[in-house]
């Protein structure tokens, strides 16, 4: 089967043979020496001297970790919105009582860094800047590094949604500034769903001590704790996601982190190519279009349903639709983490057939 959705993604059987393994002790040395190895291996992979946190819970829930660590209630938040992702981040900081301003960008449009500057300009009061690194809902990688730049002239805290783009699209944590940056499992890391991803940085830790946010399952500063005097986590951590998590990093640490950036940089490349050959056109420009998912545009004609369900029942092939607003008007290629070129010229041999049948005449050639 081809799973290309942008989450969960397949697992190479290096690490589903992992996933068979008998539990350990979660307070006993094993589990200690497993932890603090795969933190040391993250935080290469974050490019951060910085802490990092592995916490049992999907990416939403390091989205929350990263908003009721950081922010107190009443605090004012600018939001840089530009799909559905970017909408949840700034749910989740209203629903815990922030005072949220949302900078919105056309959906398939990237984050215009000089409109950050000029929002923070015009309001001082701004205490954090959220944003999404990679746009999963409409395939758009924002300039993550310029959004950076511009935060740090106005010493605000940089929240980061890196879920769909850390492990695959190069992200230095420490050098675009971003204090709090959240990724998860089943996404570019080629593990089950169930863990969560943070790094804390230095100023993060300031104003950990200070946010009164509601929080106990989420606290950073006890999973600091936890780590650093008994190399635990506060809570029974999801052990099997752990193993598989441990085994991934070692192909990370093989393969060589600017290897696995490469190979995405390829894979989106030929993704994009390949579309357009078959007379698609593309969500975003190709100037922000993701690495590691593509959004195509629905041809006049074109019925989305009816090709996601050909594709899956004929071809064995699962893509994704749009969400919300982009329902039937987009459909999305998931191509990061056990991914290669060959996965898809798959995927592309199945939507030749299949899109003249679900309505779209086509064009290709
Ligand atoms: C998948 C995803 C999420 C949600 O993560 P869950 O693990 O489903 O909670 C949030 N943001 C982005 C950018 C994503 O791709």
């Amino acid at each position: 089967m081809q799973l290309r959705i942008p989450g969960p993604t397949p697992i190479p059987p290096e690490i589903l043979n992992v996933l068979s393994r008998q539990m350990i002790n979660h307070r006993g040395p094993q589990f200690a020496e497993l932890i603090q190895g795969m933190t040391a291996i993250l935080k290469e992979l974050f490019q951060t001297k910085g802490d990092v946190f592995i916490l049992t819970g999907s990416g939403t829930g390091g989205m929350e970790a990263a908003i009721v660590n950081m922010l107190s209630p009443g605090d004012k938040v600018l939001v840089v919105s530009n799909g559905f992702f970017g909408e949840r981040f700034a749910d989740i900081a209203e629903g815990f009582g922030a005072q949220v301003d949302r900078l919105r960008f056309e959906w398939g449009s990237p984050v215009d860094p000089e409109a950050v500057r000029q929002a923070l300009a015009r309001d001082p009061g701004v205490r954090a800047v959220l944003v999404t690194h990679n746009e999963t809902s409409t395939g758009v990688t924002n300039d993550l590094g310029s959004i950076g730049a511009v935060v740090k002239e106005f010493e605000k805290l940089l929240l980061v949604d890196a879920i769909s783009s850390l492990g695959a699209i190069d992200l230095p944590t420490d050098a675009w500034g971003c204090d709090v940056v959240v990724t998860a499992s089943q996404k570019g890391w080629m593990v089950p769903p169930g863990l969560a991803m943070v790094s804390v940085s230095e100023k993060a830790w300031q104003a950990q001590a200070k946010a009164r946010m509601p929080k106990y399952y989420w606290d950073f500063a006890k999973a600091k704790k936890f780590l650093e005097e008994k190399g635990q986590t506060p809570w029974t951590p999801c052990l099997s996601v752990f193993f598989a998590l441990a085994a991934a990093l070692e192909l990370f640490q093989r393969e060589g982190l600017p290897n696995v950036v490469a190979r995405h940089v390829r894979v989106g490349n030929k993704t994009r190519q390949a579309a357009k050959a078959l007379g698609l056109s593309l969500f975003p420009e190709d100037s922000c279009a993701s690495n590691t998912v593509t959004a195509v545009r629905a041809p006049e004609g074109l019925d989305v349903k009816k090709l996601l369900a050909i594709l899956r029942e004929e071809h064995n092939v699962v893509l994704s639709g749009g969400q919300q607003m982009l329902e039937g008007k987009i459909f999305r290629i998931g191509h990061l983490g056990y991914v290669s070129e060959s996965d898809i010229d798959e995927v592309m041999a199945a939507l030749r057939v299949a899109l003249p049948q679900a309505g779209f005449a086509g064009g290709g050639k």
